[in-house]
């Protein structure tokens, strides 16, 4: 029996700037069912995330470019649709890295079962996710957070974003949260309590605002951003604060070379620790992420928020849109 794949294909390498969406294109190819690949999975949720601009250069990265005119990857959940192998049944939900495509065949040795739980599936691609898990080890095992501290946090309005000041906040901590829309802003002060909460586009002078709000200056800055931001935290850090480097969205598409970091002489005054990390290095730390996750999710005490776009057709805007901070919460594609 043959199945129709419809999948998303870059159609050539962007260097620089913002992908558009004619770097892109939907294809599908007749895939077949053998003794290799007997399982057959529909997908129903795709998630897109700023990771995948780096594949989209030549460049050598953490991951490899994706192949031109091939299908991309990314995560996604699925449903088993049909399995000769004796670990999969039909109707089996699974996790994988075979998304931006509607349909796939594999052999199941990538394929991760999901137990159905009270939770919807597609938070599997959010809190429960990558994303999550990103929040998690970036806050405990690098940025050594301790109650009642002062945290900054860049991009909050995102998907890792808003769960890295909810866990703060869970921990007694002084939140104060940058993000680029007031719709956001309202969220993560109204929904998600943080203690400040401000539109970065509006804010002319950036150590000032973060001085007037926060005098006292932060103990830990989880870093989403990278580029000015960084250099504006990094003049209002306290004495051996730490600055966890999870993300550099702010110079992914720039057009000419990002210029370096001016103050570095106060990393060396206040003994300041900066880390760098990839989740991709902790695949498998699940615990006690997973029963952390999953108990402060049934309580309501991490709530979550999603932006969703319908159809595979839709996963290129979905991606341009993400980069462009038009998601509140995770972005996600629905098939
Ligand atoms: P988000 O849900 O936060 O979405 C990306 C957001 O980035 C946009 O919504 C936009 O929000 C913001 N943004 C875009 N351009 C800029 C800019 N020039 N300056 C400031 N903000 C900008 O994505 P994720 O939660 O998936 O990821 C957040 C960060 O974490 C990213 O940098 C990502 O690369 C990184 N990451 C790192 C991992 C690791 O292993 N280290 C793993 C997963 C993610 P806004 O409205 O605020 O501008």
């Amino acid at each position: 029996m043959t199945i129709k794949s419809k999948y998303v294909a870059l159609k050539n390498y962007i260097p620089l700037g913002l992908p558009k969406e004619i770097d892109f294109e939907i294809k599908s190819r007749v895939l077949e069912l053998n003794d290799e690949n007997n399982i057959h999975v529909k997908n129903s949720w795709i998630s897109v995330d700023p990771y995948m601009r780096a594949r989209m250069t030549e460049r050598k990265n953490y991951k490899p470019p994706f192949n031109i005119g091939e299908e991309m990857e990314g995560y996604a959940i699925g449903t088993v649709e049909q399995s000769a192998s004796r670990s999969f049944n039909k109707g089996d939900l699974v996790f994988n890295n075979n998304g931006m495509r509607d349909n796939f065949i594999c052999n199941g040795k990538d394929l991760k079962k999901i137990n159905s739980s009270n939770l919807p599936i597609q938070s599997y691609l959010g809190p429960l996710g990558m994303t999550g898990h990103t929040a998690y080890i970036g806050l405990f095992k690098y940025g050594k957070l301790r109650e009642k501290q002062t945290v900054l946090v860049s991009s909050a309005g995102g998907s890792v974003g808003s769960t890295v000041c909810q866990i703060a906040k869970m921990l007694g901590c002084k939140v104060i949260a940058s993000t680029g829309s007031d719709e956001k802003v309202e969220w993560l002060k109204e929904e998600l309590k943080v203690d400040h909460a401000f539109n970065y586009k509006k804010i002319d002078n950036l150590v000032l605002h973060l001085k007037e709000t926060c005098p006292e200056g932060f103990d830990l800055y989880f870093d989403n951003v990278g580029g000015d931001f960084l250099e504006a935290a990094i003049f209002r850090m306290k004495n051996f604060g730490r600055i966890v480097i999870c993300g550099r969205i702010s110079q992914m598409n720039v057009t000419s070379t990002p210029t370096g970091l001016k103050n570095m002489a106060h990393v060396l005054v206040k003994r300041l620790t900066v880390k760098g990390f990839l989740i991709f290095d902790h695949e498998n730390d699940n615990e006690p992420f997973e029963s952390d996750m999953k108990k402060w999710l049934t309580e309501g005490k991490i709530k979550f928020k999603e932006t969703i776009y319908e159809g595979i057709e839709k996963a290129p805007k979905a991606f341009i849109d993400l980069l462009n901070g038009k998601n509140i919460g995770k972005m996600l594609v629905k098939i």
